[in-house]
């Protein structure tokens, strides 16, 4: 029986356990992978406090580290379900059932697919969801990315430098991501910018060798010739797992407050997959500030 199980080793996830090991509480992650979440895929952190540029992986690492020497266990299974146990609650895995008195589910978002009937099997084969992983195999060649948000503008931007010629195909006429990096953006000779258009189709047998864009202003379809295509329309919240027990909204996030309460006893949300405005590196582990200290109040209760 531990104090607190934390699903999910992101930043959110060790953030929490280094404040909760700090409060004196016996604490196990659980992550399904390996540490870090989405964070190990940004090349270059500048918006968080006292570190100009770290790459999230050293990041990431860092942060791993200072849990583990607090005392934190990590244990790498996927957390499959979350039920009620003699009073407090147990996450189960397919290997394992880990018990505990408190919940704190931070388990981030995953890459949202474009759905196309060929993505699946041409992933890693030219189609992938990170340019930071992914964009040095395609030095000198032609890549597209698909996305109107921070991540794709920015996706564009990092492979601008590496790639002969970068696509960037968003479904509508105007951004959602910053106008700044927009703005970068267009003046950059080998980047086109595709508006009002849809990726349909990809087209390849053993890899992706071309795709098709239909254009939402006349209908138009134009084929495109490329090497690599990195989809990039957003993240969908892992919260799956824990849908028998906690009201999730429509969007599949958690709808808590900023006390991170999920509704059940016990259990707090914190970090992307929490129903918030803004995902940022600072807003997940601003959460674990909360969620480990209303964990801590709840705990003293029992
Ligand atoms: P996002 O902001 O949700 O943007 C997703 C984009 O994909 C939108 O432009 C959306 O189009 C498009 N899209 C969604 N489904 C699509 C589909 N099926 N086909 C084609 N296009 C589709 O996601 P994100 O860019 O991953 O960013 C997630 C969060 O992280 C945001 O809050 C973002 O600001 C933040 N972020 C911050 C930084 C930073 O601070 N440096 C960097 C990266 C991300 P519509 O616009 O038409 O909806």
């Amino acid at each position: 029986m531990h104090d607190i199980v934390i699903v999910g080793a992101g930043p959110a996830g060790m953030t929490a356990a280094i404040y909760a090991r700090r409060a004196g509480r016996t604490v196990l992650v659980l992550e399904a992978l390996q540490y870090g979440g989405q964070i190990v895929n940004t090349p270059d952190i500048e918006n968080y406090p006292v570190m100009a540029h770290i790459s999230g992986f050293e990041f990431a690492t860092k942060v791993y580290e200072q849990a583990a020497a607090l005392g934190a266990e990590f244990v790498f299974e996927k957390a499959q379900e979350l039920v009620p146990s003699d009073g407090g609650w147990a996450v189960v895995t397919a290997r394992n059932r880990y018990e505990a008195r408190s919940v704190i589910l931070a388990t981030g978002s995953t890459s949202r697919k474009l759905g196309l009937p060929d993505e699946e099997r041409l992933t890693g084969r030219g189609v992938s969801y990170c340019a930071t992983c992914d964009g040095n195999f395609y030095r000198n060649k032609t890549v597209a990315v698909v996305g109107g948000g921070n991540t794709a503008l920015e996706d564009a931007l990092y492979l601008a430098d590496l790639a002969a010629k970068v696509y960037l195909i968003h479904r509508r006429d105007s951004f959602r991501g910053d106008e700044a990096t927009a703005a970068l953006l267009r003046k950059r000779d080998n980047v086109e910018i595709l508006y009002n258009s849809q990726v349909t189709k990809l087209n390849g047998d053993r890899r992706l060798r071309s795709i098709e864009v239909t254009s939402r202003a006349d209908g138009s379809v134009r084929e495109l010739e490329l090497n690599g295509l990195f989809v990039a329309v957003g993240r969908v919240p892992e919260n799956q797992p824990f849908a028998g027990q906690i009201w999730l909204d429509e969007a599949g996030y958690i709808p808590a407050g900023e006390d991170c309460h999920t509704g059940a006893p016990g259990v707090f949300v914190a970090g992307d997959n929490r129903a918030k405005s803004l995902r940022q590196l600072v807003t997940a582990t601003a959460d674990v500030a909360m969620a480990v200290t209303e964990a801590v109040k709840y705990l003293n209760s029992l």
